[in-house]
């Protein structure tokens, strides 16, 4: 059992002194069941989850945060703090009936320090907010494939980029972390101040708090050669086997990523994508023009029926995975590779195959982003050099089950060549063992929780 499984006890008599103790140090910021408004505030982006937290707090302010957090301690709740919701799967299972939900959707803005070249971001800013902050001065960060999660859901997390194999996770990029703690306290970590609570955060996430800002590094990358390359998923197997050769020999300098695609009949989508399944190819390479595209020259030598690579403004990069742009309901299920022979591939493209999934994937990891840096956190690196990602989309609840089932045999194929290990930002279910994400931090990491929020305040999308 997680700490995060122990329900604090609220009797229900002391359930309106609750209410009105949250009122009182928040007013309107906080929404209770009945109030208007509650119902779209506890609404996450995983549209698959239900979540019904004992109110919803909206913190405009690092001040509101604390309000927040001390009137919580007093009336005997927890808080479980949530910028988007992208994560909502992993905290699926847990009873919110004692707990405020705090959403950060309000507190967005980012300064961006061109010549230290760092970006300060609040605590619930999207990728999208940074990017449009950093391009005026030639400047781009680790983001992932969608604009609309947040800096530090997926930061603190660890956060894989298609920069990742040049240059780590996103959380190697963190600085410092605004947080408040369990006692109520303001308080900054980074290398220098807080160090145990700086290491605890980077892995730890909203375990350890409720972050209100994050300075990151940023790189000075204006334009990238990115895009994607896409065929009939007749071609699957022909593109799958040619794409893992590819990447045994890629500089660290691409990071790609390889799906199979079953696309619904959408009006959303171009009429010659609608209701197909298709494979597909896409990803960054931080060469130049000529030596990207003597790079790609073999993937290309496929015959792609659509090829976007091309040099292109580094925002862009964030639109290249078309993740879905409006909140979905899903579910997914992931595993780390330590190699992907040809028996690998084949059980990957027979894997897209299994009824009720929507995506296939495997990224290409490694490189840098294997690799654990001077002074990281508890979470620096990820072991495996490929991940594979089973996507389900659950669009009534009792399609739940059946999606959960896909998504895990999707996985399981791969049984033969997993490492003991998991990419922490791609747990997304309740079940999923997270001090696997984790290896040798795990201890630490547990020991620096029960000194940090010995009442275990935090419930987070992955619990410590
Ligand atoms: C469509 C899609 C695309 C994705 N693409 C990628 C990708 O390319 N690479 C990758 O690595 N991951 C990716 N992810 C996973 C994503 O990065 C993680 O789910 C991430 O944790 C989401 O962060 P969030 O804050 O948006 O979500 P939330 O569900 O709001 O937050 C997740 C957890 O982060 C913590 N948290 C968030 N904000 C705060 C805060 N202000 N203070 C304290 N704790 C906080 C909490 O513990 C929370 O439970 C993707 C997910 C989806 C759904």
């Amino acid at each position: 059992m997680s700490l995060n499984d122990l329900a604090i006890d609220v009797p229900q008599a002391a359930a309106g002194a609750a209410a009105a103790e949250l009122r009182a140090a928040l007013g309107a910021r906080v929404l209770l069941p009945g109030d208007p408004g509650f119902d779209d505030a506890r609404t996450p982006w995983n549209l698959a989850v239900a979540q019904h937290p004992f109110a919803v707090a909206l913190p405009e302010t690092a001040q509101d945060v604390v309000d927040v957090v001390r009137a919580a301690t007093l009336a005997g709740l927890r808080i479980a703090p949530q910028s988007t919701g992208h994560a909502a799967g992993a905290l699926g299972g847990a009873d919110l009936s004692h707990t405020v939900l705090v959403s950060l959707r309000a507190m967005r803005g980012v300064v961006v320090d061109a010549e230290a070249r760092t970006a300060r971001v609040l605590g619930g800013s999207l990728w999208n907010d940074v990017l449009e902050a950093a391009a005026p001065h030639g400047l781009t960060a680790l983001h992932g494939s969608a604009g609309d999660v947040s800096v530090v859901g997926y930061s603190l997390s660890g956060g894989l980029s298609f920069y990742a194999r040049a240059h780590g996770l996103g959380v190697g990029a963190v600085r410092a972390v605004e947080v408040v703690t369990a006692d109520g306290a303001l308080v900054r970590a980074s290398a220098e101040e807080e160090p145990d609570l700086f290491w605890a955060l980077r892995g730890g996430s909203g375990a350890f708090g409720v972050v209100v800002a994050i300075e990151i590094d940023l790189l000075p990358i204006a334009d990238v050669f990115a895009g994607m390359l896409l065929w009939d998923a007749t071609r699957a197997a022909e593109v799958s086997h040619a794409w893992a050769e590819w990447t045994r020999t890629a500089p660290e300098t691409a990071t790609t990523a390889l799906r199979i695609l079953h696309l619904p009949p959408l009006p959303q989508l171009p009429p010659f994508l609608s209701g197909r399944s298709v494979v597909v190819i896409d990803g960054a390479i931080e060469e130049t023009d000529a030596a990207a595209s003597a790079l790609l020259e073999p993937l290309r030598a496929l015959g792609p029926e659509v090829d976007t690579f091309t040099r292109i403004p580094a925002p862009a990069l964030i639109g290249v995975h078309m993740d879905p742009p409006e909140p979905t309901p899903s579910v997914t299920w992931h595993a780390m590779l330590g190699e992907l022979p040809a028996a690998a591939v084949d059980a990957f493209v027979a894997a897209a195959q299994i009824p009720g999934l929507f995506g296939q994937e495997l990224r290409h990891v490694g490189g840098a982003a294997g690799r654990r840096p001077v002074g990281g956190g508890a979470i620096a690196s990820v072991a495996g050099d490929y991940l594979v990602h089973s996507l389900a989309m659950v669009p009534v609840p009792e399609a739940a089950a059946a999606a959960d089932a896909a998504v895990r045999a999707g996985v399981a194929a791969f049984d033969p060549w997993r490492v003991e290990a998991l990419a922490l930002t791609f747990i997304d279910a309740p079940g999923a063992d997270r001090a696997a994400a984790f290896g040798d931090a795990w201890t630490r990491l547990r020991r620096l929780k029960l000194t940090y929020d010995p009442a275990n305040l935090f419930a987070a999308a992955r619990p410590v």
